[in-house]
Formats: structure tokens, C-alpha cells, sequence
């Protein structure tokens, strides 16, 4: 598999710059106090589709041949991918379907239907997904998208990392959710270029650590997928962004599913920001581990605002 290189993000970032403003990175005074670390936000819960994918979706969509494209993509995801993908299939004119498990969190199947993109509901996991998936792309002659072992997706998210790079030339820290490993595996592949004295920081939800395990283990492995965070759930390492990961990654940290929703209620309070579990999980970590980053200047991605209505009625104390 071709390992994604700087070059391929700075050409990403060409084809993503015409289509999506760059999103602010701010810091919160009441989040620096709160934590005690100086501390900024980079919001990617304000992209069109709610989530960072949007750039690896776009960088996909837009370096296939003209006839591929014409044939279509195949998805399968709980969630922020399909948006992806069907937000950059309906920009470049290309079919879309997306498979999920059956009942889907429903502002994300809602969102993934206005973007025109066909649903396919099936299984109840991941896995099975996955499947039929495979089965829709053979049947249609179809490019099937993978979650995480896919280049132009790592380089598209690239672009991400180098923004945040230019607003904060002096970063020491960047912490990075994690569940297919796509958005850890691009700001590798960035800092290594541009910010090589910075570390990149993973996170991971205890509840579903097979990323987290399969770094430390030095190989691919599947570990039980609990975690109620959407974008962080997987039950298996992937081989590329872990060969990125095994490479550059300083430290690879879990937390637990009710830090993550205590993160969630601090950005809302703190830094007027809506979160999903998955957009807060950097700043649990930073919060779980303060001591660590005290004193040094440190990001964390705020990956997603795609709450399902759940999460925002108990945020909210509503019943
Ligand atoms: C997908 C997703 C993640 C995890 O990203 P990977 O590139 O799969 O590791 C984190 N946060 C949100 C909001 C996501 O949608």
C-alpha cells in the first residue's frame, strides 16, 4: 500500500481549497483555566457536514478518473464518513450508497439521504456492513471505500493538519481522536514535515481500544467495540494508518466513555461549542493526563459536532 506523503496533502490541499473556507483554531480563556493548559480548539465541527472527513471524501472524490467516478462509490459507516462521501459524490455528480447498520443514528442517515446519496440499512454491525458493502460495489462495478485504509483520505485530512500548523507554528502538542486512525495517520505524515519537534497525541475510548492496542502491540488486532462514541467505534486496527502511526505517534492514550462526555459539557460550557462524543475525546485526554501537558501549548481536534439527539437532550438536562 502506497504511504501517503506531504507532496499528496499540498496537492490535496489545492483541490480543497476552492471548495471549503479554513476552519479557526481558537483558544478559550475559560478552557485554559478549566484546565490549566494553554490550550487551543481547532473546529472542525464547523465544516459543512458537521466533521474533518469531509476533506478526505473531497480528495477521493476529486482525483478519481472521470469514467470511475461515473460508476459511483460504496460506502459503509455508522456515521461522519457517509456524510463524506456523500457530500463530495453529490459536488463531482457521482452515485453514491451508503451502507449502516440497521437503525441508524437518524440525523446522520436524515443528513446522508438530503445529500442525495442512497441508503442501505442492514446488519447490526460495522462488520456486516461492510459486507453487504462489498457485495453492492461487486454488483455494480462500484469503487467500495474503506474507513481508514485509503490514501486519499489520509491526505485529505491532511490538510487539516496543516492548517492547524500555520495558525500555531509553536504547537508542542497536537491530541487526535482516533478510530480508523486516518486523522492520527495525517498529522504524522504533516508534523513530520512541518512541525517535526511537535507531538502527535492519539485517543481512544477505552471501551473500544483496538487501535490503542494494535499500536502498542506493533501489529494489526481486533478488541471488543463497546464504546457509545460513534467515530471512535472500531473493533479492528487498520494496517496503513497503523504503519503510520507505529512510525511517528509520541503517545497513544484511552479514555473512559464519561470522560469524554464530561469533555463534551466543557466545550459547550467553556468554548461554545458543540461537540459530539468523538469531537470532545481530545480534550478528555487532555484532561485526563493535565499534568502532563502543563505548561506546554496543545491542540485538540474538535473532529465532529454530529451529536445524535440523545447526546444533545442530556446535555442540554432535557428529558
Ligand atoms: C471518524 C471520526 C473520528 C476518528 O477518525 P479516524 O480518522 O477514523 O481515526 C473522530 N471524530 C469524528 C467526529 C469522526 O467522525
Amino acid at each position: 500500500m502506497r504511504i501517503p506523503t506531504m507532496t499528496d496533502v499540498l496537492r490535496a490541499r489545492t483541490l480543497i481549497d476552492p471548495i471549503l473556507p479554513r476552519t479557526p483554531m481558537w483558544p478559550y480563556p475559560a478552557l485554559t483555566a478549566s484546565t490549566g493548559v494553554d490550550v487551543l480548539v481547532k473546529h472542525e465541527n464547523t465544516q459543512p457536514v458537521g466533521a474533518f472527513k469531509v476533506r478526505g471524501g473531497l480528495t477521493l472524490l476529486g482525483q478519481m478518473p472521470t469514467v470511475e467516478r461515473e460508476c459511483g462509490v460504496v460506502g459503509y459507516s455508522t456515521g461522519n464518513h457517509a456524510q463524506s462521501l456523500a457530500y463530495a459524490s453529490s459536488r463531482f455528480g457521482a452515485p453514491c450508497t451508503i451502507v449502516m447498520p440497521t437503525n441508524p443514528n437518524s440525523a446522520k442517515a436524515n443528513a446522508v439521504r438530503a445529500l442525495g446519496a442512497e441508503l442501505v440499512e442492514f446488519g447490526t454491525t460495522l462488520e456486516d456492513a461492510r459486507e453487504c458493502a462489498e457485495k453492492l460495489a461487486r454488483e455494480r462495478g462500484a469503487r467500495l471505500v474503506s474507513a481508514a485504509n485509503e490514501p486519499e483520505l489520509i491526505t485529505g485530512v491532511g490538510t487539516l493538519y496543516l492548517e492547524v500548523f500555520e495558525q500555531a507554528p509553536d504547537l508542542d502538542a497536537v491530541i487526535v481522536p482516533v478510530g480508523g486512525g486516518s486523522g492520527a495517520a495525517a498529522a504524522c505524515v504533516v508534523a513530520d514535515a512541518v512541525a517535526p519537534d511537535c507531538e502527535i497525541v492519539a485517543v481512544q475510548s477505552a471501551a473500544s481500544p483496538a487501535a490503542h492496542d494494535s499500536w502498542r502491540a506493533g501489529e494489526v488486532v481486533h478488541r471488543p467495540n463497546q464504546t457509545v462514541v460513534e467515530g471512535l467505534a472500531t473493533g479492528t486496527g487498520f494496517e496503513l494508518t497503523q504503519h503510520i502511526m507505529r512510525e511517528r505517534l509520541a503517545d497513544f492514550v484511552l479514555v473512559d466513555d464519561d470522560a469524554i462526555a464530561e469533555a463534551q459539557w466543557l466545550l459547550l460550557r467553556d468554548a461554545h461549542t458543540l461537540a459530539e462524543g468523538a469531537g470532545a475525546s481530545a480534550l478528555a485526554a487532555l484532561l485526563a493526563n493535565a499534568e502532563r501537558f502543563t505548561g506546554k501549548r496543545v491542540a485538540v481536534i474538535c473532529t465532529g459536532a454530529n451529536a445524535s439527539e440523545r447526546e444533545l437532550r442530556t446535555m442540554s438536562g432535557m428529558p
